[in-house]
């Protein structure tokens, strides 16, 4: 049996996901003594992770892979502290029983999706899959083994994994700690390297602080002790929730504003500017555009609505709620700019949509922006919507559009992996993300996608010279439909 102060010697995450993944990368980096095993259900996706192609795409990754994976020596710069000689210490597995029987701390890093049926759909958190993982820990893991929530759980869920743990194993010690993930898509690795904190909420009990102990160790290979918050379960479990909900909020708010500065003729960058050179607001995630997309903020402020609903603070789910319900305003209102500039007929037009993944440099399609605009912009019957996304995999696009596709519009939606044909003859460019390719407008240079994820190499492109009439560009969102 483990004690939960000992040494962690065995780390197993379960979920090789956008989470899950990278973290046990940087962990087995900065730790070359811990075996860390990332399991899987998804053969697929384990098969990508042992294979030279990541099935995510996140600069330095590959590098932090070959020598956590392979013991290959490290090229990149910033991690030229850790010594390069060694052995691998980080493993992609589908056989989740022999991994977990042998961990002595186990990372859960499934998915947490919003319930889309049932009591509290569009808003409760579905917790199926995480309780199943849970269930499967229960089954296999040591007593004493320290269970660490990395998934972005409902308030109450540590307390609520230890009745399901004891449900299936009465009596047998196990320890359960929340340490909420703070990195962003697209710059992963170095916010994992750079923490600007990491949260370990224990029970406060002897053996809680212990396995926060065991915890913060591990950690603290590469993080400074300063930036290790050690609190407790429920604080640390709301305070993931509140950061996304937080940033969420900024950008329904100066969108908000974009929607005065149309019907006013001022510039919501310049507006955003000024604002942003005050240091009490600051200049992030101030910047007009489509909203925000991807897997984490809409579901995360809905499960602090439903939180605030189930404690009786209707005031405060309304507040929440109103961030979602902005952002969903204003990209139906994109949608129907590009249909008012394209003098509400698209009958036969060819439309260019310039990015698809949720934001820039990355390759995740869930939740993507992309979506809506094109379900608007199918309802005007358009000759043909051409789709270009260097980082993105076209099975990856496609099935996200699954659900506005039909037999009378699927003809008409097409991916390009080269952004000269995407845009050559188009009516317009669309530019959903402010991925970097297609920053500089107009005349703007893009690159050419290569079939797996990303790419690297730039073909020079000018998009002026391809489409035969507009752009418009909802990354930066600046334009008026009146000028
Ligand atoms: P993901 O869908 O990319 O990965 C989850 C993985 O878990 C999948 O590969 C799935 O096959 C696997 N899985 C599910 N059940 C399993 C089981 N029983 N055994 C083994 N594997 C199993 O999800 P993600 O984006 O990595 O997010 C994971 C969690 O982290 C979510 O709670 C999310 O809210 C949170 N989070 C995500 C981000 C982000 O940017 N993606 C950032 C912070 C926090």
């Amino acid at each position: 049996e483990l004690s939960f102060g000992t040494p962690v010697r065995h780390i197993a995450v379960v979920g090789a996901g956008y989470v899950g993944g990278p973290t046990a990368a940087v962990i087995a980096l900065h730790n070359p003594h811990i075996r860390v095993e990332v399991l899987d259900k998804d053969q697929r996706r384990v098969r990508r992770w042992n294979s030279p192609h990541l099935p995510i795409h996140e600069s330095s990754l590959i590098d932090i892979v070959r020598v956590t994976r392979d013991g290959a020596s490290l090229s990149s710069r910033d991690n030229s502290n850790v010594p390069t000689d060694r052995l691998p210490n980080l493993f992609f597995t589908t056989d989740s029983q022999a991994s977990l029987a042998k961990a002595d701390m186990v990372m859960m890093a499934v998915n947490t999706p919003t319930k889309t049926f049932g009591i509290g759909a569009g808003r409760a958190t579905n917790m199926t899959t995480f309780d199943a993982a849970v269930k499967e820990v229960a089954l296999y893991a040591r007593p004493g083994t320290i269970i660490v929530e990395k998934s972005t759980v409902p308030c109450g869920t540590a307390q609520r994994v230890r009745q399901m743990l004891d449900a299936v194993r009465p009596g047998t010690p196990f320890e359960i700690l929340s340490n909420p993930e703070f990195l962003s898509e697209g710059s992963a690795v170095r916010n994992l390297l750079h923490p600007d904190r990491v949260l370990i909420g224990s029970a406060k009990t002897p053996s809680g602080r212990r396995a926060a102990d065991a915890l913060a160790s591990v950690y603290a290979a590469w993080v400074p002790r300063s930036r290790i918050l050690e609190v407790d379960a429920w604080s640390s479990e709301l305070a993931k929730l509140v950061s996304n909900a937080m940033l969420a909020q900024r950008i329904s708010s100066i969108n908000s504003i974009s929607a005065i500065c149309d019907r006013t003729g001022a510039d919501v960058d310049e507006i955003a500017r000024s604002a942003g050179l005050d240091p009490r607001i600051g200049p992030q995630f101030l910047k007009a555009g489509l909203g925000f997309g991807g897997s984490c903020f809409r579901k995360d402020i809905a499960s602090l609505t439903y939180l605030a609903e189930s404690l009786g603070l209707p005031e405060v789910a309304h507040y929440w709620s109103q961030v979602n319900s902005m952002n969903d305003w204003q990209r139906d209102r994109f949608a129907h700019k590009v249909i008012h500039r394209m003098e509400e007929n698209l009958v036969g037009k060819k439309i260019a949509i310039l990015g698809f993944a949720f934001k820039k440099n990355t390759g995740d399609t869930r939740e993507s922006l992309a979506v809506d605009v094109i379900r608007v912009l199918l309802q005007e019957r358009p000759g043909e919507i051409a789709i270009f996304d260097p980082c993105c995999l076209s099975e990856d696009i496609m099935r996200e559009l699954e659900p506005v596709l039909d037999a009378n519009n699927r003809e008409r939606v097409h991916v390009y992996t080269d952004a000269y044909q995407a845009c050559e003859q188009a009516n317009a460019v669309v530019v959903v993300n402010d991925s970097d390719p297609f920053k500089q407008a107009p005349g703007r240079k893009l690159g050419k996608s290569n079939s797996k994820n990303a790419s690297t190499e730039q073909q020079p492109f000018e998009t002026n010279d391809m489409a035969k009439e507009i752009h418009i560009d909802g990354s930066r969102f600046s334009y008026h439909p009146t000028q």
